[in-house]
């Protein structure tokens, strides 16, 4: 496995990470057992850092990460959660700097840790990005000079978002999802800014959240339908030449220089078995051309919280 820096602070992170979402059912309904037994071979791998958030499985990942990590030790990994989601409405997100800090408080009690290493405000665009601004990132601020948490990151969908925080506060990171695999690479457009402010880059959603499985996305997934029926193409195009799409779309996207860590979710050990493998070859340039081309012309992004953003 290789470890690369996360921008100034001094961490180094596996090029590839465990996303913890699907031990809170957002998938598929899943075994506890199988995914305590996927974060151990996860980090039995090589694997040394794991993403979760109190939304995913409305605080289920965050219990059953908890169990899991229970029996290793604290220095064997980094940890990230978030805070500011906690759920699917508008309503459901708060950015106030009260419940950030409760939040955590009750993050850290899940996951039976004393601290987390990162904390990131989750899917900024549905909130107000003026209180964002003036009350949430500042607040992230205060709890590392606190101590209580080492770094300070945020995650979304729209490039925006990112290039707007990035030009106000000093953060440790980003975390950025389906912006940089098969189907879209718009995340190149921010990487010369992110790079120059020395800002670390945490990609996930390597499959699209599912697009790019034999799987296939899940009911929730906001992709416009010809995007889900591109992807679907390009699962039936790897089949019929027994090629499991996976293998591909992950060696495409954990395959740039700037990007610092990607994460990619599953609660089955082999599954992440079978990753962490992919992980140490590249992919056929000739076949990534052929599958991207499958999404040439097809609205291969969505709106995601606040038009404006
Ligand atoms: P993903 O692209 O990692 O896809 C997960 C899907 O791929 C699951 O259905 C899983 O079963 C399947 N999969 C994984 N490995 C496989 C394999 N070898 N063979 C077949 N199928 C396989 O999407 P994700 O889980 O949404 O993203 C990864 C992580 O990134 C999340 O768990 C979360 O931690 C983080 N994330 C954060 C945000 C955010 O902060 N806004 C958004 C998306 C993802």
């Amino acid at each position: 496995m290789e470890y690369n820096d996360l921008g100034k602070t001094g961490l180094k992170l596996s090029k590839l990470s465990y996303g913890a979402s699907p031990l809170g059912g957002v998938f598929r309904n899943i075994s506890e057992q199988d995914g305590i037994k996927t974060v151990h071979t996860a980090l039995d791998l090589g694997i040394n850092h794991i993403d979760v958030s109190p939304y995913y499985g409305l605080t289920v990942a965050e219990t059953v990460l908890g169990k899991a990590l229970k029996t290793v030790p604290r220095d064997k990994y980094v940890l990230s959660t978030k805070a500011g989601r906690y759920g699917s409405d508008f309503a459901d997100f708060d950015f106030s700097a009260a419940r950030i800090r409760t939040s955590l408080e009750e993050s850290l009690a899940r996951l039976q840790v004393d601290g987390v290493d990162i904390l990131y405000l989750h899917d900024i665009e549905f909130g107000n990005l003026q209180q964002v601004f003036d009350e949430a990132i500042p607040c992230l601020m205060d709890l590392k000079k606190e101590g209580k948490i080492r770094y300070v990151g945020v995650t979304g969908y729209p490039i925006k978002i990112f290039a707007e925080t990035i030009e106000r506060f000093d953060i440790d990171c980003i975390l950025t999802y389906c912006r940089y695999a098969l189907h879209d690479t718009s995340l190149e457009r921010l990487i010369p800014e992110l790079d120059e402010k020395g800002v670390g880059i945490v990609n996930a959603s390597p499959t699209a959240m599912g697009v790019l499985t034999s799987r296939g996305a899940p009911d929730w997934h906001p992709a416009h339908k010809d995007m889900l029926a591109a992807g679907a193409k390009a699962v039936d195009y790897c089949k019929q030449k027994g090629i499991d799409i996976t293998q591909v779309a992950l060696q495409f996207a954990i395959d740039h220089p700037s990007i610092t860590s990607t994460l990619v979710g599953t609660a089955n050990p082999a599954n992440i078995e079978k990753n962490v493998k992919w992980a140490e070859n590249k992919a056929d340039p000739e076949l990534v051309a052929t599958l991207r081309s499958f999404f040439d012309g097809v609205p291969n992004t969505w709106p995601s919280g606040h038009p404006e953003y």
